[in-house]
């Protein structure tokens, strides 16, 4: 997807108005857990800083449900952003969004509150994105985890620039470029890992996935479905009942590409958090006992996941293989993020807990991309498109 971006226009002299995603996950306390998407917006802000520009820039932060949430607030966000921006002033925006844009100096940011305080972001309100409209005169969009939501920020805002003015930011540029290699010309054999909990989400990618790729792993609750739908027990393990038709069909497409684990790490209830769960922990293979429930891959299925990634061109990998959250159930996943970061393949990662594991093994730098999108990584590789990229101007 051949994108206009910050790079192709002139920007001295202008106001811009950027859609950031600092949609960053916050402690109990309300700091920041962990600032990767408000570095992954740097390159952005400076190339548009030193190049003459003043910037708006706009975000979400949780769900707030569209009225002020104080933990959500943004103030958090923008003492980070300070501090990773050195000398530039950022100031934050409440209420009076106009004023203060109208008076912003060439090099400074102003940061608008949440978003999502206001009803209308979310419900792509006309009131709203015209607002937003007046507070700039170029809109960039550097937002990718969001570009599937045709949310007020993301959708009509854009809609309301003149042709010319609308164009993506640095880190957007890279994920497109980065999922277009992956879906033009992938280094082959192609293999992709997927996991995690929401079987309805990935399993319309996990189809159009079977065919472009040598191998599917299969892995963390997603799998159980599978497993019933193929015929085993699975206990009382995590099972979407509603897609078990689905996974049948996909099954019998995919015969021997579709790989299901052959061991499990069980506990004979269905809670992993509980306190005895490690001391209870056992590997099963096949079937899983009726009351017991899986949480994690074992360690025959681990061997030959890593075994598939070392000789694999290019490993897409999605979804965790397990509750890797608690320490009991991490070893499939940082058994096969260590492999991901060992391999020669071309290794891209998303999802919102995928990125999360990695940086909890410290490992992105050696991998190849960690998106920061989780549905919109998945659409892009489903669609080669998304709803926020359609109104952005081609280069
Ligand atoms: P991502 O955000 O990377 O796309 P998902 O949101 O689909 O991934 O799922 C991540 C969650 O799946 C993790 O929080 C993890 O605890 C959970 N999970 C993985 N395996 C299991 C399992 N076997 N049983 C229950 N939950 C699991
Ligand atoms: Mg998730």
């Amino acid at each position: 997807m051949t994108k206009k971006t910050v790079c192709d226009i002139e920007l001295c002299g202008k106001r811009l108005l950027i859609r950031a995603d600092f949609n960053v996950p916050l402690r109990e306390d309300g700091s920041v857990a962990s600032d990767r998407r408000i570095r992954v917006a740097l390159p952005t802000l400076r190339h548009c800083l030193e190049n003459g520009a003043s910037v708006v820039v706009m975000t979400h932060l949780g769900r707030p449900g569209g009225q002020p949430v104080e933990k959500l607030g943004v103030r958090r966000v923008a003492t980070r952003l300070r501090e990773l921006l050195g000398e530039t002033p950022v100031e934050v925006a409440d209420t009076d969004w106009e004023e203060k844009a109208n008076n912003l100096k060439t090099g400074e940011v102003l940061l608008l509150e949440n978003l999502r305080f206001d009803p209308g972001e979310k419900s792509g309100d006309e009131r709203f994105a015209n607002r937003l409209r007046g507070l700039g005169e170029v809109y960039v969009n550097d937002a990718f985890a969001t570009c599937h939501r045709e949310h007020a920020s993301m959708f009509a805002v854009p809609k309301r620039f003149p042709e010319g003015n609308r164009v993506i930011g640095l880190s957007v540029a890279k994920e497109l470029a980065m999922l277009d290699d992956l879906l033009e010309s992938p280094r082959q054999p192609m293999v992709a890992v997927l996991g995690g909990a929401k079987v309805a989400d990935k399993i319309e990618v996990l189809k159009v996935l079977l065919g472009r790729v040598r191998k599917v792993l299969v892995g963390g609750a997603m799998a159980y479905t599978f497993m019933k739908a193929r015929g085993f027990d699975v206990g009382a393990s995590a099972v979407d009942e509603g897609k078990l038709g689905l996974a049948r069909q996909i099954l019998a497409r995919a015969g021997d590409k579709l790989i299901l684990p052959h061991d499990h790490v069980v506990v004979p209830h269905p809670d992993a958090s509980s306190q005895d769960a490690s001391s209870q922990a056992r590997v099963t293979e096949g079937s899983i006992p009726a009351g017991w429930s899986a949480f994690d891959i074992g360690p025959r299925t681990i061997e030959c996941y890593t075994a598939a990634i070392r000789g694999a061109g290019t490993v897409v990998w999605n979804g965790p293989l397990g509750k890797f959250e608690d320490e009991t159930f991490r070893t499939g996943t940082e058994a096969v993020v260590r492999a991901l970061a060992e391999s020669n393949a071309v290794t891209v990662v998303g999802g919102g807990e995928s990125g999360a594991a990695v940086e909890l093994f410290g490992l992105a730098e050696k991998l190849d991309h960690v998106s920061t999108g989780g549905g919109a990584f998945l659409q892009y590789l489903e669609n080669g498109s998304l709803p926020a990229l359609s109104v952005i101007d081609d280069r």
